[in-house]
């Protein structure tokens, strides 16, 4: 059986088609610049990579290519799209309407529509990703999986801001958190690897790429999410600032002539790494080939890394202790600066990671970073969002 998992952004779409008899991915790729000139699809198979030139006018056109690429006799992995057993979409924000993935159907497709007004980068894309497929593979069983399903566990007291209580209830202003699917993932491989039952860990997972968020997970479920109304809180990231205070935002229009939209786009896009060293958004510029010996790097990396020590301290606070401590995704899985310096000076919490295994820590495995005396365990674990999304819509997909 084979699920095509697609993950569209708005001008971007994202694929892997993934055989689940083995989880093995046979093909993947990512079709860039859609309704902009230049558009083009890169293509992996067969240990080979393809380079696809071609006009995409739209989503539509994307999914065509993409499908073409995977039937044909240069490329191709598959003889017919008959192979593709269903479809799993990456739908970025479910509100509160959705705390599992969904087939989809027109009452879903509508719903995710009125949420668009919660995440207007995210889920028109996800739409168009989702009617473009739809109209290519009508028969094909489609399922929508969440960034924040997994976060719906969350208590009252962890989701609601300090608004009034109107805001949301009138505009659903609260924390929803994202990246449910890597969180949930290396939690649960955590426990696996550990061979404990999740009910009885209190683990807090580093989702840390070019966008991160820290989530405590008690017993299984999310109970706090560095993420909030949208994807820009908590830690600073690549481009985004992170949580601030909220009086910055009228200031820097004052100071800067900016409108609302314009401050904006820069706390989304000019600011975090990227702002804090005024050279790039990627860890790998900032922390490798002595990167770090430039102070503007060090600084910016030092900042991210005292905020990620800062939510494990909190998040042991909430959940009265800690047994895990889960590094994941880009920044998390391959920078030992960042997980050593949130790390150090954590004997309150029983934490002692071993400086030579952090240092040498082989790459795509999970591996435990602590010393065999610390009472809370290290893990690195490869995050793996495609192969949940799979899995989920065969589960929900009944297949
Ligand atoms: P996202 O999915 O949020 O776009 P990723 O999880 O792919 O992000 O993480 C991207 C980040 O991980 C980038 O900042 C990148 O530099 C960093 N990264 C990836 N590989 C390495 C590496 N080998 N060393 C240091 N940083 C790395």
């Amino acid at each position: 059986m084979k699920i095509l998992v697609i993950n569209a952004g708005s001008s971007s779409l994202k694929y892997q088609l993934i055989d689940m008899s083995n989880e093995e991915v046979i093909a993947k790729g990512l079709c860039e610049r859609i309704a902009i000139n230049g558009s083009f699809l890169t293509h992996k198979a067969h240990g080979k990579e393809y380079v696809f030139k071609q006009d995409m006018p739209n989503h539509k056109v994307a999914i065509k290519m993409v499908l073409d690429a995977l039937v044909s006799n240069e490329c191709g992995v598959i003889k017919s799209m008959d192979e593709i057993t269903a479809v799993g979409h990456r739908v970025v924000h479910g509100a509160e309407d959705f705390n599992t993935s969904v087939i989809i159907d027109e009452k879903v497709l509508d719903c995710l529509r009125v949420n668009s007004e919660l995440a207007p980068l995210h889920n028109p894309a996800n739409i168009m990703g989702i009617e473009a497929c739809q109209a290519i593979m009508p028969r094909t069983p489609m399922v929508a999986v969440f960034d924040t399903a997994f976060h719906a566990t969350m208590p009252e007291k962890a989701y609601l801001y300090g608004l009034a209580y109107s805001d949301y209830k009138n505009y659903r202003i609260r924390k929803y958190g994202f990246h449910g699917t890597s969180h949930m993932f290396v939690a649960n491989q955590a426990a696996k690897y550990l061979n404990k039952p999740i009910e009885e860990l209190k683990i807090i997972t580093c989702h840390l790429g070019n966008g991160s968020s820290i989530t405590a997970v008690n017993k299984g479920k999310s109970v706090e999410t560095s993420m909030g109304f949208t994807p820009l809180d908590g830690l600073p990231m690549g481009t985004r600032s992170g949580s601030l205070d909220p009086a910055i935002v009228e200031f820097l229009m004052q100071k800067t002539g900016k409108d609302v939209h314009e401050v904006l786009k820069h706390l989304n896009k000019e600011c975090g790494m990227l702002g804090l060293s005024g050279n790039s958004s990627d860890f790998r510029d900032l922390t490798c080939d002595g990167a770090l010996n430039n102070p503007s790097n060090k600084r910016a990396v030092d900042i991210f890394a005292y905020r990620v020590k800062k939510f494990i301290g909190e998040y042991s606070a909430v959940m009265n202790g800690c047994d895990v401590i889960v590094f994941t995704a880009g920044v998390g899985e391959n920078t030992p600066y960042v997980r050593g310096e949130a790390c150090k000076d954590m004997q309150y919490l029983g934490v002692e990671l071993d400086e030579n295994k952090n240092e040498n820590c082989p790459r795509g495995k999970i591996v435990d970073l602590s010393k065999d005396t610390s009472k809370v365990r290290v893990l690195v674990i490869p995050t793996n969002e495609e192969l949940v999304i799979a899995t989920e819509t065969k589960r929900v997909a009944k297949i």
